[in-house]
């Protein structure tokens, strides 16, 4: 296998456009690319007629503009190049106009009320900032999708836009330094945890094939605390699929880097070399699909659920977040010298300042029923959003805001921001905190609270926003100060001082934690409806207005569909398993309590005892009856419920989920005691420990 040859092979990178498009039009549209400007029509019909040339010669045959709609998955329409000419002959063609503009009918994706009140239909916009690629035969144009009164109506672009907002503010604070550069990026590598379970296990769970995750489910008499999946040597088959996984993911140019076992059984992990925030996300989303699509060629199903299983550890997306210039220096990256070390210490302040501030808007960016399962449970970072950055740069921290020396391993001095030099972080000793949700790990933030399933569009928008109005409250201080060294160190001091209530290095599953975090005054909202009714608190529609990422209609939309997809959620669980114990479970319990009953009678028959037979025939009929009772309420609680949108969302967490939890533990009680051969679905011992 030529790997280089291979990678990218399916991607319209800048490799094929510098190959393909006349000078003139590649640098048109590489100014497009890094200066956001906007791109004529000459050109697009010049790169789309490229494109098309370049698509069919890898034996694509349709096109569709690619798009990240509110649903969480992306949509795509396909059109085949196919054209009828002047003089009634089939042409493969594709005009500037079809490649930078898009109408899908977009009336059946969510618009909380957007679209409802303006305007039915969308369009889909190219982003020039991220490449076509190819998969299927089909051309995939990544776009941005919005109404036609250019209400936004997907997660590209806030993205994009905030991805602007940290570039002004983050240029005007590098030229407090001295250095002028054009542009900013935040760079992602977003890490992704997924499970394999063997396909026909998969196919038998009516729970994992409609909600994703079990139901039901007693656990298996081994977990993971044995720790023996964790690195562990990985299966052949499960080696073939990520083989395949990552070739498939080197055609598109995802930079598929680490592939290894997680810590619960049949997890894993995939991680890809960092990108920017829009390309990595777009990367992110094509990974995910990868991945099921691969794992169905192997005899598996690919979970990508944050819960599949109760009482196992649940999947995550560790969000790895920094910040670099065009030029290639990461912001984050502490520096040699002094004025290094000055300008690494505002960029770090700015990150902790912003993850205080809107910490609500952090956890909200990873509120759903999925992630509600690991986020409190011990196992993922708890509900409260804290930071941790290691001893070392702790203590730096604390002598800055107390203005008392540091003591390092090797000498103790004074640290005066922008003339002192820093002592050198061990970077190693840094990262092992691994219940902290915002961990600094060296010259990067890994945000460890997404779940697995998410669009890390939402958490990256929040991240870059928050960040950009610290900057820009920076900025407008120093930017005018006579004496830029004191003012620095004044504003550093401050601002950490401030906000040291966010630091926190300590074990962050304890119990302690959360009464430390309440005194501390930290937001701790354990489930999603809880976080999002503070997602339109003013200070949040304020920020996002300043930085022009979202107005307050588009604000409240997101908020209407967020409840809506948590409720629907919801009930589809609750639906399922109504069904499933309904159609399933009970049946197959009282299958097994009637065989109990009928070899008792006959054994008493011939005057042999049957103790053991009518014992257990009791201990099941009886949990058959406490399992109907659990299941008449949990199908009553569906029916009825209040109408509004937030008030059904706390009733699903306030009264849906308490019964769904009730009946569950029923159908698990009566799990553990039948007989195996009359189960009707595959039980975790099976599932988790395939062969
Ligand atoms: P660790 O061992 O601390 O988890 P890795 O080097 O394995 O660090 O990186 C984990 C993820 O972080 C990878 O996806 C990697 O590409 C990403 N990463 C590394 N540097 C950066 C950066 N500057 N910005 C964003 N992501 C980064
Ligand atoms: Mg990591």
């Amino acid at each position: 296998m030529n790997v280089p040859e291979m990678f990218g092979s399916m991607v319209f990178n800048d490799h094929v456009m510098r190959e393909m498009l006349p000078k003139k039009v590649y640098q048109s549209l590489q100014n497009t690319m890094i200066e956001g400007k906007a791109l004529d029509e000459d050109v697009a019909d010049i790169v789309a007629a490229a494109m098309k040339e370049w698509a069919v010669g890898k034996g694509a045959t349709h096109f569709t503009h690619w798009f990240q709609p509110m649903t969480g998955i992306t949509a795509e329409k396909h059109d085949s190049f196919l054209t009828v000419d002047k003089n009634g002959c089939v042409i493969m063609d594709f005009s500037g106009k079809e490649l930078t503009k898009g109408e899908p009918d977009a009336s059946s994706f969510p618009s909380g009320g957007l679209r409802a009140t303006f305007e039915a239909r969308g369009y889909t916009a190219w982003d020039p900032t991220s490449y076509a690629f190819i998969k299927d035969d089909t051309l995939c144009i990544p776009t941005a999708f919005c109404s036609y009164t250019g209400q936004i109506l997907d997660k590209k672009t806030p993205l994009l836009r905030s991805m602007d907002a940290i570039s002004c503010q983050a240029v005007r604070a590098l030229a407090l330094f001295g250095k002028h550069v054009k542009r900013v990026n935040a760079t992602i590598g977003a890490e992704q945890e997924y499970f394999l379970i063997d396909k026909e296990d998969y196919a038998r769970r009516l729970d994992l094939r409609l909600a994703g995750r079990t139901l039901i489910g007693a656990p298996a008499a081994k977990g993971q605390e044995m720790e023996d999946h964790y690195f562990g040597s990985i299966r052949p088959r499960v080696k073939a699929f990520m083989a395949d996984l990552d070739e498939e993911l080197w055609k598109l140019g995802i930079t598929a880097k680490t592939e290894h076992n997680e810590v619960a059984p049949c997890q894993h992990e995939m991680a890809p070399i960092f990108d920017n925030a829009n390309k990595a996300t777009d990367a992110n989303q094509l990974t995910m699909e990868m991945m099921k699509k691969v794992a169905e060629r192997h005899g598996f199903a690919c979970l990508l659920h944050e819960k599949p299983f109760e009482g196992i550890n649940g999947s995550g997306k560790h969000n790895n977040w920094a910040l670099s210039t065009d030029e290639g220096e990461n912001l984050l990256d502490p520096g040699r010298t002094p004025k290094d070390n000055a300008q690494f210490l505002l960029f770090l302040t700015a990150v902790i300042k912003a993850v205080d501030e809107y910490q609500d808007l952090l956890r909200i960016s990873v509120a759903s029923a999925g992630n509600d399962h690991r986020l409190g449970a011990n196992e993922a970072p708890p509900a409260i959003v804290s930071m941790f950055v290691g001893d070392e740069l702790g203590s730096v921290i604390e002598s800055i805001i107390e203005d008392k020396p540091f003591r390092g391993r090797t000498s103790s001095s004074h640290l005066d921001i922008g003339t002192g030099v820093l002592p050198k972080l061990a970077r190693d000793n840094s990262d092992r905190n691994r219940t902290s949700p915002f961990a600094f790990t060296g010259n990067k933030f890994e945000f460890r609270m997404p779940g697995s399933s998410f669009n890390i569009a939402c958490t990256n928008v929040m991240l870059n926003t928050a960040v950009a109005d610290a900057l820009k409250d920076f900025c407008d201080e120093l930017e005018g100060a006579d004496d830029f060294n004191a003012s620095l160190n004044a504003l550093v001091r401050r601002e950490l001082g401030e906000h040291r209530r966010i630091l926190f290095n300590g074990n962050g599953y304890s119990r302690e934690w959360e009464d430390e975090a309440m005194r501390r005054g930290l937001s701790n909202y354990k489930r999603t409806p809880d976080a999002l009714v503070h997602y339109c608190d003013g200070k949040n529609v304020a920020l996002f207005r300043r930085h022009k990422v979202y107005t307050e209609e588009e604000m409240e939309s997101r908020l209407e569909i967020s409840l809506d997809e948590y409720r629907k959620a919801i009930h589809i669980e609750a639906g399922t398993m109504v069904e499933m114990l309904r159609r399933q479970i009970i049946p197959a319990a009282l299958r097994f309590s009637s065989s109990l009953a009928s070899s008792a009678q006959a054994k008493e028959a011939i005057g042999v005892a049957a103790e053991a037979d009518k014992a257990l025939c009791a201990r099941v009929s009886s949990l058959c009856d406490e399992l109907l009772l659990r299941v008449d309420e949990l199908d009553r609680c569906m029916a009825s419920g209040p109408s509004g949108t937030m008030e059904a969302a706390f009733y699903a967490a306030d009264s849906i989920i308490p019964a769904m939890e009730a009946a569950r533990k029923a159908s698990d009680s009566l799990e553990m005691i039948a007989d195996r051969s009359f189960w009707p679905i595959p039980t975790y011992s099976e599932i988790l420990f395939y062969v």
